[in-house]
């Protein structure tokens, strides 16, 4: 078989948090998400999700200008050979970003492609889901206001979810859902390197009172991981990150530092399905547990579920508190009482809906 269509389709979604949307880089966070369709001569169609937000009309020019005319013809099921030739013939156009964003969404389609075509599903087709559904944590995004986090941590915890992240980065915000959340349930804070090591290691006992699971990339800039490994080795607050890592490399630099207790790869950024293998390996060898970053309502949630899902112990998904005013891929990535199931369909298990990506898809 042969690749025969590739298209990016970006659609924006409605969506509410309870409260004011925050901003990246200065623009109104969209709940945009951008679909990859993958089609081969047998008619198998393939889905995959790139990095969106913001950079989603970026990602969607390097999908359709470079990354689609090198696979037009090529094997679907070559996947590891396809995915390193790719990486090579491009790597001066980008190491990430939007170039291994697009590449990310195309790896996600193929899997999902291979998958269908042995009916089979992702996890199974990995080896095998050691579990049924995972737990999830409630991702609020910022509020930077006490009322709103309050009211949003309640909401969450009325919804079933026992465990919360926020995005805040003053500790008067995190004690306030402490308080709420009472001394034992898992709370993590995620403050999206705003500090310097310095800084950081002055935060370190304001935030001690709140019993941090985690405290998620602390520190500027984020491939700093001496200084993370230096706030890490005060003991005092165990440390998240890797979103931002922009390469398996970077894992294996990053856990042989020893700069975390929790590694965050993500599947719609640094390269899809083949890369988070090769980074759950890594992880395993470190014995660092694998916290994937996942605040995805797209296939980059599908793929994220079947890949946690073969991991032992069980890890918690990511899912972003927001809700959605249409949802393309509806039950599949429902949070029910804290819970999600693995989806069990061939491949991510899960197709969207064409109706929902017709409505809601960016001119
Ligand atoms: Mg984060």
């Amino acid at each position: 078989m042969t690749i025969v269509q590739a298209q990016a389709i970006p659609i924006k979604l409605p969506y509410d948090i309870g409260g004011p949307k925050p901003t990246f880089a200065g623009i109104p966070r969209q709940m945009e998400i951008l679909f990859i369709r993958i089609e081969t001569d047998t008619g198998l169609i393939g889905w995959g999700e790139a990095f969106g937000l913001s950079i989603w009309p970026a990602t969607r020019q390097a999908f359709e200008h470079l990354v689609a005319p090198l696979i037009m013809g090529k094997d679907e099921k070559d996947i590891s050979n396809l995915m390193a030739n790719l990486q090579k013939q491009l790597h001066i156009l980008g190491r990430t970003g939007a170039v291994t964003f697009a590449l990310s969404g195309l790896d996600i389609a193929l899997w999902d492609i291979q998958g269908k075509a042995k009916q089979q599903s992702l996890s199974e087709l990995l080896g095998g889901a050691k579990h049924q559904s995972l737990p999830g944590y409630a991702s609020l995004m910022r509020y930077g206001n006490t009322d709103l986090i309050k009211h949003n941590t309640e909401r969450a915890l009325e919804k079933g979810f026992t465990a919360i992240k926020l995005h805040e980065q003053s500790s008067e915000y995190v004690q306030a859902a402490r308080q709420l959340m009472g001394p034992e349930l898992p709370l993590m804070m995620d403050v999206n390197c705003p500090w310097s090591v310095a800084q950081t290691l002055e935060m370190l006992p304001q935030l001690q009172a709140s019993n941090l699971l985690w405290l998620e990339e602390p520190i500027w800039p984020p491939e700093d991981f001496r200084g993370l490994k230096k706030i890490r080795d005060k003991k005092s607050i165990a440390i998240a990150a890797g979103e931002n890592n922009i390469s398996t490399c970077h894992f294996e630099e990053m856990l042989a530092y020893g700069s975390v207790d929790f590694a965050q790869p993500s599947v719609t950024k640094i390269g899809g399905i083949t890369e988070m293998l090769k980074i759950m390996d890594l992880c395993q060898h470190f014995e660092t547990p694998v916290m994937p970053h996942s605040p995805y309502f797209g296939p980059g949630l599908l793929a994220t579920l079947h890949l946690a899902a073969i991991l032992q112990p069980e890890t918690m998904i990511e899912y972003s508190f927001a809700d959605l005013g249409a949802n393309p891929l509806g039950d599949c990535i429902l949070m029910r009482q804290g819970r999600i199931d693995i989806p069990s369909g061939p491949g991510l298990g899960c197709d969207p809906d064409l109706d929902i990506l017709h409505e809601f898809r960016v001119p």
